[in-house]
């Protein structure tokens, strides 16, 4: 099997693995425990904790341990709106966030709020000046992601948390994709919550973080024990926070490495395409653009065609976010970047990782010309062309 598919889930790290394995078998102390077996299980929390926090130059006071990115973006949502409701009451985002950001949005919508949804340009990142001119008095939030899913454009995080601070405006941003392949710092970034999923970054599943900057409150929306510093109730996901933390410390080190490594393999990717195959399109920006991510619309023919295809061959990739596929509604970031329905449904995503070799990269150039020239020849759009 070749799995080219990083951005929807990536494989747990050996390492990563290992550690985690005695607080899943001997360790299992609840850590509210107050006997002493139980201080092992908090000790092993705390020590997650800071490297999380190293990974993104926070204090390890200001990381809360949730259920996943998800959780995280719901919780910046929804906390910071409900804690700030009589200030105002509208918050700006853009469309081509995740939907764990978008349909938190469309929550807070049907119960009152106001949202502005801010336009991509073609290359899938946003426009600062409309960013301005779109904040008024009672702006309580901006959430915009770092980096996005599907085709991988990074936003100008700096700048936007300039103008959020100028106004006065708490920022969240969406850092699921950019932990592990973009430096983080959130102190240099300034902003006041940061979302982040352990599954994304070679840890367990079901654990991610909410940065929150000291001195921003937010409204909590579990409700139960007091872990996590009365933020988050609910006894802590030992095993899976301890994951997360060895999968931070690894990707502190090979963040670098990585990206060399990475970015040679999609570069090859992508160049063998467009040598390859006819009548394409790269979607997003050359360089603003997360250096694992491919995502190229095959015109004339459908992205799931190619997707089934290419599984038979044992080729895992993805059409659309795994959230949509399934749905026949074309990707609404592809869509919002301006690429007409009948070309964004043609579209694939390759996603790579630290796991994936040069010969993954060889035999995806060898079956995947071959696929697309069969499908294209049974498209009846196709044959109007070239007929
Ligand atoms: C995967 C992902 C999420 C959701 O994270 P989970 O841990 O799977 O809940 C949120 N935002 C982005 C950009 C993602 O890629």
């Amino acid at each position: 099997m070749i799995y080219l598919d990083y951005n929807a889930t990536t494989p747990i790290d050996k390492l990563v693995l290992e550690k985690m394995t005695p607080y899943l078998k001997d360790f299992y102390s609840n850590p509210s425990s107050v006997y002493r077996f139980a201080q092992e299980s908090k000790r092993a929390i705390e020590n997650a904790r800071s490297y999380v926090a190293d990974l993104i130059s926070a204090d390890p006071e200001e990381v809360i341990f949730t259920s996943g990115g998800t959780e995280a973006d719901n919780f910046a949502i929804k906390g910071r709106a409900f804690f700030y409701q009589d200030k105002g009451n509208h918050i700006i985002t853009s469309k081509i966030e995740h939907h764990a950001v978008l349909k938190s949005c469309e929550f807070l919508k049907k119960i009152g709020f106001e949202i502005t949804y801010l336009d991509v340009d073609k290359y899938g990142i946003i426009d600062l000046n409309q960013l301005e001119e779109s904040i008024r008095n009672d702006t309580v939030l901006v959430s915009i992601m770092y980096a996005n899913n599907e085709v991988g454009s990074i936003q100008p995080i700096k700048n936007i948390s300039k103008i959020c601070n100028k106004n006065g405006i708490i920022f969240h941003t969406d850092a699921v994709q950019a932990l592990g392949k973009i430096d983080i710092s959130v102190k240099d970034l300034n902003v006041d919550l940061l979302s982040i999923s352990s599954h994304k970054i070679y840890g367990p599943k079901g654990v991610g973080a909410l940065y929150v900057k000291k001195g921003v409150k937010l409204i909590p929306l579990h409700h139960g024990g007091g872990q996590e510093r009365n933020m988050r109730a609910g006894t802590e996901n030992v095993p899976g926070i301890v994951g997360f933390g060895e999968a931070c410390r690894i990707s502190k080190e090979e963040l670098k490495e990585q990206e060399k490594k990475i970015r040679l393999l999609r570069d090859k990717l992508e160049e063998g395409i467009k040598q390859k195959i006819p009548d394409i399109k790269v979607n997003g920006h050359h360089d603003k653009r997360l250096y694992n991510t491919l995502n190229i619309c095959f015109k004339y023919i459908e992205g799931e065609s190619i997707l089934i295809n290419l599984d038979f061959e044992g080729i895992c990739t993805s059409s659309g976010s795994a959230c949509t596929s399934g749905s026949l509604e074309p990707s609404h970031v592809l869509l919002s970047m301006g690429i007409p329905h009948e070309l964004s449904h043609g579209s694939l995503r390759f996603s790579l990782g630290k796991f994936n070799t040069m010969r993954d990269i060889d035999r995806v150039l060898e079956v995947l010309p071959l696929i697309i020239e069969k499908l294209r020849k049974i498209s009846p759009f196709w044959q109007k062309k070239y007929g």
